[in-house]
């Protein structure tokens, strides 16, 4: 079966960076699932996938301007150690590098701590993937038809998609 509109995906990935290895792999753990067509993925990765079928490997190159945007200038902000999710509950170690979420008027959203105060933080509100040219290595491992449902909700259900 070829990948075309409200077909579910289930893939393995390889996530690289140019000139800076390897940044994630899927293959720890069980294929993701996406349903084509519904913005499950990034728009040239799900262009690329269009036609092909389980068992067959793909390697995309994403600018920065086709995955997580380029890099913000002012997106650096000093923010109150409460306003990080779970913080209130428990004693949080916090350190440089490390990536928190935090509540904003938008809701939440991911963000690199880059100093560490006694009552602040200064953080990166930044993905911590903006600005880099990413490589996709992506095997297809398996394709079928979606449920009415999952063409319904916009996304596939079971082990790997959404589970709610
Ligand atoms: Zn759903």
């Amino acid at each position: 079966m070829l990948i075309e509109k409200n077909r579910v995906v289930s893939f393995h990935y390889r996530l690289s960076e140019a000139g800076a290895g390897l940044i994630e792999d899927s293959r720890a753990g069980e294929p993701l699932l996406y349903l084509h067509g519904h913005h499950g993925l990034f728009p040239v990765l799900e262009e690329a996938l269009v036609g092909k079928s389980a068992g067959e490997r793909i390697e995309v190159t994403l600018a920065p301007e086709q995955a997580y945007g380029p890099r913000r200038e002012n997106a650096q902000q000093r923010i109150s150690k409460s306003h990080v999710v779970g913080a209130g509950k428990r004693r949080v170690d916090f350190k440089p590098g490390m990536t928190v979420q935090v509540n904003t008027s938008e809701g939440q959203r991911t963000v690199v701590v880059t100093k560490v105060g006694l009552k602040t933080l200064d953080v990166d509100a930044n993905h911590p993937l903006a600005g880099r040219t990413l490589s996709f290595d992506i095997e297809v491992v398996a394709v079928r038809e979606a449920s009415e449902e999952e063409i319904a909700h916009g996304h596939a259900h079971g082990a790997g998609g959404h589970a709610h």
